[in-house]
């Protein structure tokens, strides 16, 4: 991918700087990747492109914070909905090999959305590695470790395999060996013992010793289900994340997604540690309190589509809905300042800034800054739903689409320019992965003929 001397030019520049710095009619001028200058009619000579940003916000790339690859199975899954019936049998009818069909279409998601770098937790991460090396983006990726036997998980037994986890551990040290730094830096891995109720504590330790020996991070989903806090409950006799704290493992380098259920204690711990949460479904959480507390919290999108907007959307309306409901677990509520919090502006930082922090990646990306990165996207506002408004911020992220997003730049590089992937041929991509997903999906209703029977009542209905 040749590098370029991209001009930015007469935007709403949205910096997400330490000083917050919002320029209405601002340049940005991109240098062989990196941010070069930032502020108001910028005299450069004959920049090679020149994106004329009148009439559209100017911003970091969004950074996804956790996701997986689960829309391929969009249609099925959301009808049936029930783990061990339905998503678990089906998911092992997929081949590795057809990884990498799908890794494309997920990454021409990624981008059409405005992700110019996510998080991805994946069984496959390998060929995912390749669509990224080919699609241009920033991804974080990590293969899952998980030791427990899920067939015997659906009659509710916890049973944890050896061979499965010496197999798990091996995939996620070959992913490091294989890929970090890859593509130009853009592909970076890291450790992800799945769950305290899915990985034992020898699992969690090794990932922690094997990351401070390669300069990685680790991350895990932590409290995200009633069955995972009884089981950690019944054999170690403490909330999850006591669990890590007492085992050595929570640190700074660490992040945990969801916290769907949480002591005061637990968040103490966390707080106290640095460690940073990663915050993933709309459900009513008590963010302001995490925010303000100091901890590093990102914003995920880890279900079936990965529109940063809606997500910015659900969750900021989770969050006041709680916050008119209870008190906060920090004590640290302030009732009257909390019914405008957070406000778009604050998740818009924890989409971009605030990810980057949370996943120690601030440094390099984030916010547009002289020297960083440069990761940018603009939304076009010349939509009837956007314009006319006083605060394009607030009308984006209350009415805005993927589809507003008109140019994404990651590493210097256009992806997408003028609504248009550059890289992906999306009507390809998105093609062989609906033949790849038929023929997944064809195969398991074959030998499963209920399931079939049962997705076409639901379907049609
Ligand atoms: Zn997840």
């Amino acid at each position: 991918m040749a590098l370029t001397d991209i001009l930015i030019k007469g935007g709403f520049l949205i910096t997400m700087d330490p000083h917050n710095r919002v320029i209405r009619e601002g340049d940005v001028h991109v240098v062989d990747g990196r941010i070069a200058e930032v502020g108001e009619a910028l005299r450069v000579r004959d920049p090679e492109h020149t994106v004329d940003a009148r009439r559209h916000l100017v911003m970091p790339g969004f950074v996804n914070s956790h996701s997986h690859l689960q829309q391929y199975f969009r249609g099925v899954y959301e009808l049936m909905g029930d783990f061990f019936e339905t998503n678990l049998p089906l998911e092992g009818y997929r081949r590795p090999e057809q990884m990498e069909a799908l890794g494309l279409a997920s990454c021409a998601e990624f981008l059409h959305g405005g992700c110019t770098t996510s998080m991805v937790v994946y069984t496959y991460p390998d060929e995912y590695a390749k669509a990224v090396s080919e699609a241009g983006n920033r991804c974080h990726l990590a293969a899952d470790i998980e030791h427990v036997d899920l067939e015997r998980l659906r009659d509710g037994v916890y049973e944890y395999l050896p061979e499965k986890r010496d197999a798990a551990v091996r995939r996620a040290k070959d992913l490091y060996h294989d890929w970090h730094g890859g593509a130009r830096d853009r592909i970076t891995t890291l450790m992800c013992p799945k769950a305290p109720d899915m990985a034992m504590p020898d699992v969690y330790l090794e990932c922690k010793e094997f990351a401070e020996e390669h300069g990685l991070r680790v991350t895990t989903h932590l409290s995200q289900s009633a069955r995972e806090f009884r089981q950690v409950q019944r054999l170690f006799g403490k909330t999850p994340p006591q669990h890590l704290y007492d085992l050595g493992v929570m640190d700074a380098k660490l992040s945990g997604a969801h916290l769907t259920y949480g002591t005061a204690k637990d968040f103490q711990l966390i707080k106290e540690t640095g460690m940073a949460i990663l915050h993933c479904h709309s459900v009513e959480s008590p963010l302001v309190d995490w925010l303000d507390a100091g901890i590093p919290v990102g914003l995920g999108t880890d279900d079936y589509y990965h529109d940063m907007c809606d997500l910015i959307r659900k969750q900021r309306s989770g969050v006041m809905t709680r916050a008119v409901k209870v008190g906060g677990y920090l004590g640290m509520i302030n009732e009257s300042r909390r019914t405008a919090r957070p406000s778009f502006y604050e998740m818009l930082w924890l989409a971009t800034m605030g990810g980057a922090r949370a996943l120690g990646m601030d440094a390099e990306i984030g916010s547009l800054e002289p020297g960083k990165k440069a990761d940018i996207i603009t939304f076009d506002l010349m939509n009837p739903y956007l314009t006319p408004t006083r605060d394009p911020v607030t009308s984006v992220f209350l009415y805005g689409a993927p589809a507003d997003i008109d140019n994404v730049i990651c590493d210097g590089a256009f992806l997408k320019r003028d609504g248009e992937l550059t890289t992906i041929d999306a009507e390809e991509a998105l093609l062989k992965a609906q033949a790849t997903c038929d023929g997944i999906i064809d195969s398991f209703f074959q030998e499963h003929p209920e399931q079939r029977r049962m997705w076409e009542s639901k379907a049609t209905r």
